[in-house]
């Protein structure tokens, strides 16, 4: 008992970003727990799902075949222990997502096992397992190590693990579970899409985010314009997605999207709150300008201004006309 399990999320026969992620984690870490990497898919058609997760460093893939194609999380906390009852692995581990947490807590409760979720860093101290999260509304890191747990089950953070680029050709075995009695149990409807976003700040280079510095919803299109001129995709603190002036695939943060690719990040008008910084922080360039000395963003800023966001907007304008 000493593997890695990961759960698949997939999506209209995609595979999600957040289950390469996972994969990435559990490579990252297999050899400090000499632990073999087991990729689990529960899908309609998992022959297909299983050609997208191919990567180096996973031992085996085991499909798990079902006649539904969306995501349940009765079926899929089942399947996870019946699986697990074959695999029998050390750690279990799925995304930090909607699905990952409708499942996994209740995974952890009926295997007594270890659980820890939205967790960011993770590595092997004296053969113990210690998981880094958020406590306090992300005002301080804990590590958490699992005493006496010999299963962990985690939810992982998305656009925080490293991707595996490299493929292979993991061995493949099927595992039949019967979940009959939990078909219909709860009813799936119809699955909507969110409107298609015209960004996508996880992988902007260059970012040029507004907060509620900007004052009135007239004065947006003026950043906006500016990010444009500059090359910078547009992004945002959450108030300004609160009150409906921009959508949300445009804001930083916590509830937000992490700029994952970032290497300058502009914070114009934006205070600085813990939760604004979880997507913003790690940047390697962060230029913060705020008519406030005291502000938070300051603390995490490479280079700050303390100046007015029109008067800069003015400045950068003329420069550019
Ligand atoms: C569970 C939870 C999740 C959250 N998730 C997110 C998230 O994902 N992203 C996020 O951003 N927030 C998030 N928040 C909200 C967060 O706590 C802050 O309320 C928010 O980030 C503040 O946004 P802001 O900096 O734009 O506004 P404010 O805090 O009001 O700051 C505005 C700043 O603009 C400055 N300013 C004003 N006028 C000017 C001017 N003319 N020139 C220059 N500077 C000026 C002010 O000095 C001030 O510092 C979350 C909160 C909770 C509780």
């Amino acid at each position: 008992m000493n593997d890695i399990l990961v759960v698949v999320e997939h999506l209209d026969g995609k595979v999600k970003d957040i289950t390469m992620e996972l994969i990435g984690a559990a490579v990252s870490i297999k050899e400090e727990m000499s632990a073999k990497v087991i990729v689990l898919v529960i899908a309609n058609d998992p022959e297909t799902i299983s050609q997208s997760i191919k990567y180096e460093g996973v031992d085996e893939i085991v499909m798990v075949p079902i006649d539904i194609d969306h995501f349940d999380p009765l079926l899929y906390e089942d399947i996870i222990i019946e699986a697990g009852k074959e695999i029998n692995p050390r750690l279990i581990m799925l995304g930090h997502t909607v699905n990952g947490m409708a499942c996994a807590a209740a995974v952890a409760a009926r295997l007594g096992s270890g659980f820890a979720s939205d967790i960011f860093d993770l590595c092997m101290e004296d053969n113990e397992l210690i998981v880094t999260r958020s406590a306090y509304n992300n005002k301080v890191n804990l590590e958490l190590g699992f005493v006496n747990k010999g299963i962990v089950t985690l939810t992982l953070r998305g656009a925080t693990f490293p991707v595996p680029v490299e493929s292979s050709s993991p061995p493949i075995r099927t595992i039949n579970i019967d979940v009959t009695k939990l078909m219909g149990v709860s009813v799936h409807k119809n699955y909507e899409e969110a409107p298609p976003a015209d960004i996508d700040i996880s992988k902007a280079e260059f970012i040029l985010s507004v907060g509620r510095g900007i004052q009135d919803e007239e004065n947006l299109p003026r950043f906006a314009a500016l990010a444009e001129n500059l090359g910078a995709t547009f992004g945002c603190s959450r108030p300004i997605v609160d009150s409906g002036w921009l959508p949300k695939a445009h804001q930083v943060g916590q509830s937000g999207k992490t700029a994952s690719d970032c290497k300058l990040y502009f914070a114009l008008g934006i205070s600085g709150a813990v939760q604004h910084q979880h997507g913003m922080k790690h940047v390697e360039t962060i230029i913060a300008v705020n008519t406030d000395p005291d502000a938070p963003i300051f603390n995490v800023a490479t280079y700050g201004a303390c100046l007015d966001i029109f008067e800069l907007a003015d400045a950068l304008e003329a420069g550019q006309a």
